[in-house]
């Protein structure tokens, strides 16, 4: 449910509202736009009737949330959100680009990899100290070593990082070395880790599960925001198809579905939907033409030698010339390069 306050409510008449929606057992979620305040109600709604607010002072109008999600909702939050992160935002019409190798594989590959993506133009590190490995054999990744070198990359280079949490015991860890904690498309619906990220209150990126659908993923969302984080950005990967060719479908259309139905960033991720480096130059293109806020990218200074998915890593110059082009065509599609200082 929620709740439209006219363009004259004081603080008094919201402290009305908030008080019935406590004497019913419901939670609150207020979202403080320009002109109006909506009060978003969270709980069992179902029986309430509107009119126990639609009578109060000040009381615009008041709705039923038609969407399965609701905390994630255009509803219940009409501006998009935007995450500011030590200087750098996140959204509302900044396009970021993030780019490391897809695993942390050395200090010296992880420093050489930031310093050249920071001069290209990134802003955020990404690089795996836990990877989630379809086989148990291939390179699970440093662990906690890896997390070292990420924190050196921060303190060298300056970029934030951005780094994937696999399961409930790591997010202590990862959140202390970590500026966004990754959700990797295979945990979208480990709902405890969901859970589990919700309660530290830190910028979370949640990557759509490959066989899941819009709506899934956006009450994946749903589980963090509930838990009090507010502070959620979306990233679309590909999906599964019948299509050999790349290695997922990016799934474009998201975007502007997204955008719709949402208030929550979204982040494409070429790399792992192309699943081949020739391809990961024009979708990225494609990404900020579709209304994305950023590109997440996976650059090796050696891509045939990375220990996991070199085929779809670019080199540091490749990763170059896209931002150079990002430069130049960000205005026309209106958005403001996100930079480092
Ligand atoms: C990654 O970012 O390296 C990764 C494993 O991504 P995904 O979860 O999208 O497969
Ligand atoms: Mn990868």
């Amino acid at each position: 449910m929620i709740i439209i306050m006219n363009g004259q409510a004081r603080a008094k008449d919201v402290a009305r509202v908030l008080k019935e929606i406590k004497n019913l057992q419901c939670k609150p979620h207020i979202s403080k736009g320009k002109e109006r305040t909506i009060i978003g109600v969270v709980g069992d709604v179902h029986s309430i009737s509107l009119d126990r607010f639609s009578a109060l002072l000040n009381v615009e109008q008041v709705l039923r949330v038609s969407k399965p999600f609701k905390l994630a909702s255009r509803e219940f939050h009409p501006d998009p959100t935007a995450i500011e992160i030590r200087g750098i935002t996140i959204g509302g019409g900044n396009f970021t680009v993030m780019a490391g190798p897809c695993a942390i594989e050395s200090k010296k590959v992880a420093l050489r990899t930031g310093h050249l993506v920071a001069k290209a133009g990134a802003v955020v590190f990404r690089g795996g100290a836990y990877k989630p490995r379809t086989s148990p054999y291939s390179f699970q990744g440093l662990g906690l070593d890896g997390l070292k070198i990420l924190n050196e990359v921060r303190r060298e280079t300056g970029l934030l990082i951005i780094t994937e949490v696999l399961g409930v015991s790591e997010v202590s860890a990862v959140s202390k070395c970590a500026d966004i904690l990754q959700i990797g498309a295979r945990n979208m619906q480990n709902f405890r880790l969901l859970e589990a990220v919700g309660k530290v209150r830190m910028p979370v990126l949640l990557k759509r599960g490959m066989m899941s659908t819009i709506e899934e993923w956006l009450l994946a969302a749903e589980y963090i925001l509930k838990c009090g984080n507010p502070y959620v950005m979306l990233c679309e990967r590909g999906i599964r198809t019948f299509e050999k060719y790349t290695r997922n479908t990016l799934d474009i259309s998201a975007v502007p579905v997204v955008k719709r139905l949402s208030h929550l960033p979204v982040i494409i991720d070429p790399s792992h939907a192309a699943g081949h480096r020739e391809y990961v130059e024009q979708l990225s293109y494609a990404a900020m033409a579709a209304g994305a806020d950023g590109v997440i990218i996976e650059v090796h200074p050696e891509p045939d030698k990375a220990l996991s998915d070199g085929e779809q890593s670019i080199t540091p110059d490749q990763f170059g010339a896209i931002c150079k082009k990002f430069k130049k065509i960000a205005p026309v599609f209106g958005f403001k390069l996100n930079m480092i200082r």
